[in-house]
């Protein structure tokens, strides 16, 4: 009977319930337990509701002189003497700080935190790649570029920096890792992401937050911090193609390729999670329970904080309307299992949930529940024990070593995309016209979330590092810059360009060997990023192709956080090199790569298209892709893309021989273990990622044409070969059945490594029983 119910909760997508008991994905530590149960007992109602409150720095922030603002005492007595709120978020002053700016601030906000509920606050912020709202701090590539290098220790250890230079600010929780799965290029935030890919996002987001948080989530160390895995989830397919608004995804959709990223995160430790601020076929996040509560919480134990995005709770009534006041929002999303709310700007969040209470609308349990996960939170933070950090603690910030890791994600993740007859690398002594709207910008190098927001002010903060033109000026004896075409000032909107000069370029290209053209887009975030035409702009397609008109050697650098479609102009240029958004020392990056000092190893972390219309992920149906077909119609298909995901050259070639497996018959449990041998056939040493794919095929449910399972990247010397052993668990190749269960089934599994293929055999088929494998 009781399986009966199972299966029948199952058929209705009702996976609360799964079986058994559950065994968390954090271990609780009994003495934090017992800490919690000693707090919760003297906390009144208005202390609980007051820790799920989250409010902006600007709250508390007396601006009546713009020009000398300050943390205000005044404000401080409403916000935290009255209202008790247990988090500020967000950048003070509206713009990047010095770090002892920064912990003046929270220093500050902590002492009163102390004094008046003597429970310390906890600060968060968005320093998404490395500490972007820290002056001075160490700054990596975005999520996209971390995507390309296909390098976890390097994502690990570039997190665990990003920690340290967050945490000596004060700040003990980051609102990173990205791991919306950036599968539509019209969206403005794919570059926050590791790409299109489920399994790069899933291996890559459990790296950062390993790199955070450290291997025990217990007890945090005072040098790193708590990751914020977000946002929750299928945030990056809106079907309109514009942030924040619906995407149309099924339930088993979810499960298969979602919400894994965020599994793996929560199985790595991850302490918290916030939501994606739009809804599924109508269904805010915000408001879901059977997501939040069910498949985050009940079905994984897991006792960590779901905490909401921007105003989020007051958009379920004013933008969603799923509710006819703020105060019926806040009843709804609390029920959901939000435990905290990013309010941002309006303290009666606090009253109107007091009220609920009060009323019964919202119970004291679920109250209880909440402010545990939060007092949890902080403790595991050692926020109790250490609520002031000690600058002494911190004195390697931003050392050498730490740009050393910069730089090398900033060459690692740079894609060689096309070069003919071998163009690149160039001599020091090429005389080079450098020229397009990306050549001489620090802000186009970093994106978005970098000093500011829009990432419009980078300019001004990251005068020390190079911008392309810098860093080619360093390693090449004639460098002439002439932009061409430019973008507006940073008060315009961010797809302002000017035509400077497309004539004065082409005069100047008489005198150079070769023509390097860097184009793309100027920095953005969130909506603001949104577009209405994914080709690149027309001035700079104008420019590229007068320039090629010249018969220079045209290199094209394309500096973009989505694919621009170059489709007319890409064969006008005998290079192209895709640096997508690589950060402080992206520029020296490329110069180190353009001259030959460093050698490319980075992999499209999403399908470049070609047609605005032909928009699609590598792991599409196969009716997506067949030849003609034999009979009175042709009802062919073409995948027609720029280039596939995956995709990218090196100076030097791999060659793959002999793979094996260890079986070649398995079934659910087993552990698939494949080696094959890659030989460095060039004459430089390179990085290869050595990626291995399956394809089911034959399954119940129409399969995916092919599956990325396992990456390794190794480094080879010239005619070095070395032997690469990839394992999977059987598991793995399951895939989410129509009925909403994940399913291993009986048939073969074409397994590829690079130019390598064999066939492998499951022998049954595996239900599983679980939501979750
Ligand atoms: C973004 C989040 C971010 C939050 C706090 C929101 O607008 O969607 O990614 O963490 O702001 O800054």
């Amino acid at each position: 009977m009781k399986r009966f119910f199972y299966l029948l909760s199952c058929a209705f997508g009702m996976y609360g319930c799964a079986s058994g008991p559950v065994s968390p994905v954090i271990p609780a530590d009994p003495e934090i337990e017992s800490r919690i149960g000693k707090i919760l007992q003297n906390l009144t109602l208005e202390e609980k509701v007051g820790q799920m409150c989250q409010l902006t720095i600007g709250m508390v922030t007396d601006n009546s002189d713009p020009a000398d603002p300050f943390i205000s005492d005044a404000l401080l007595d409403t916000v935290i003497g009255h209202y008790k709120v247990g988090s500020i978020f967000n950048i003070p002053f509206e713009i990047g700080q010095p770090r002892e700016v920064w912990l003046e601030v929270i220093n500050k906000i902590q002492q009163r935190s102390l004094d008046e509920v003597g429970i310390p606050c906890m600060y968060g912020a968005d320093q998404i790649h490395g500490a972007s709202y820290t002056v001075g701090a160490t700054l990596f590539p975005q999520g996209i570029n971390m995507g390309a290098a296909l390098n976890d220790e390097l994502m690990r250890r570039a997190s665990e920096i990003a920690a340290y230079e967050t945490r000596a600010c004060g700040i003990p929780w980051n609102f990173a890792p990205v791991m919306d799965l950036g599968r539509d290029p019209r969206w403005s935030r794919m570059w926050e992401s590791y790409g299109e890919d489920v399994y790069v996002n899933s291996r890559l987001a459990a790296a950062s937050v390993r790199g955070f948080q450290g291997e025990n989530p217990n007890r945090i160390d005072r040098r790193r911090v708590a990751a914020c895995i977000k946002h929750f989830m299928a945030y990056g397919v809106p079907v309109s193609g514009r942030d924040r608004t619906p995407s149309s995804v099924t339930r088993n959709s979810l499960r298969e390729k979602y919400f894994q990223p965020f599994l793996e995160c929560l199985r790595a430790g991850a302490l918290s999670l916030m939501v994606n601020s739009a809804n599924n076929d109508g269904m805010p996040f915000h408001a879901d329970r059977e997501l939040l509560t069910g498949w985050v919480k009940e079905e994984l134990g897991w006792d960590g904080v779901i905490v909401t995005d921007w105003n989020d709770i007051y958009n379920l009534c004013e933008r969603d309307h799923i509710a006819a006041s703020r105060k019926d929002a806040v009843r709804i999303a609390i029920n959901a299992g939000i435990d905290m709310a990013m309010v941002p700007s309006d303290w009666h969040f606090c009253d109107y949930l007091r009220e609920l209470v009060e009323e019964g609308e919202v119970s004291m349990s679920r109250i209880d529940d909440a402010v545990r996960r939060i007092l949890r939170m902080k403790m595991r933070l050692g926020l109790f024990e250490n609520p002031f950090p000690d600058p002494a603690d911190f004195d390697r910030f931003a050392c050498e070593e730490f740009a050393a890791v910069a730089l090398q994600a900033a060459e690692e993740s740079q894609v060689l995309l096309k070069n003919d007859n071998g163009l690149l690398p160039l001599d020091p002594s090429t005389r080079i016209l450098l020229t397009g709207p990306n050549a001489n910008a620090m802000r186009c190098l970093n994106g978005g979330w970098s000093y500011s927001w829009q990432g419009d002010r980078c300019d001004e903060f990251a005068g020390a590092y190079h911008t392309i033109y810098e860093a080619l000026c360093r390693k090449f004896d004639r460098v002439t810059w002439i932009p061409g075409v430019e973008y507006g000032s940073p008060e315009e909107n961010w797809q302002t360009e000017d035509v400077t000069g497309i004539d004065k370029a082409v005069v100047a290209a008489a005198d150079a060997d070769v023509i390097v053209a860097c184009i793309g887009e100027n920095s953005y975030c969130e909506t603001p990023g949104n577009l209405n035409d994914l080709n690149l702009s027309s001035n700079q397609q104008s420019l590229v192709r007068a320039l090629a008109a010249t018969g220079k050697p045209l290199i094209l650098v394309l500096n973009e956080g989505r694919p621009r479609l170059i489709r007319e102009i890409e064969p006008l240029a005998q290079a192209v090199v895709d640096i997508l958004l690589p950060g402080n020392y992206g520029g020296d990056a490329l110069a180190n790569l353009l001259v030959g000092d460093a050698n490319f190893s980075g992999r499209l972390p999403f399908t470049y298209p070609r047609w605005p219309d032909a928009l699609a992920t590598y792991d599409f149906k196969p009716c997506q892709q067949m030849g003609p077909m034999s009979g009175e119609y042709n009802y062919d298909a073409v995948m027609d893309v720029q280039w596939p995901f995956g995709y990218g050259l090196s100076y030097t070639t791999f060659a793959y021989s002999n793979l094996r497996a260890e079986c070649t018959e398995f079934r659910d449990g087993d552990m698939l273990t494949f080696s094959v041998d890659v030989s460095n056939t060039g004459n430089r040493a390179g990085k290869e990622s050595v990626l291995l794919w399956s394809s089911d095929l034959v399954a119940s449910l129409t399969p995916d044409v092919i599956r990325l399972r396992n990456f390794e990247k190794i480094e080879l010397a010239p005619d070095e070969t070395r032997t690469v052993t990839l394992s999977i668990p059987a598991s793995d190749l399951a895939f989410v059945g129509h009925d909403g269960r994940w399913r291993l089934e009986e048939g073969d599994f074409r397994i590829r490594v690079g130019t390598e293929e064999l066939l492998i055999h499951c022998l049954e088929t595996h239900i599983y029983e679980t939501p979750n494998i």
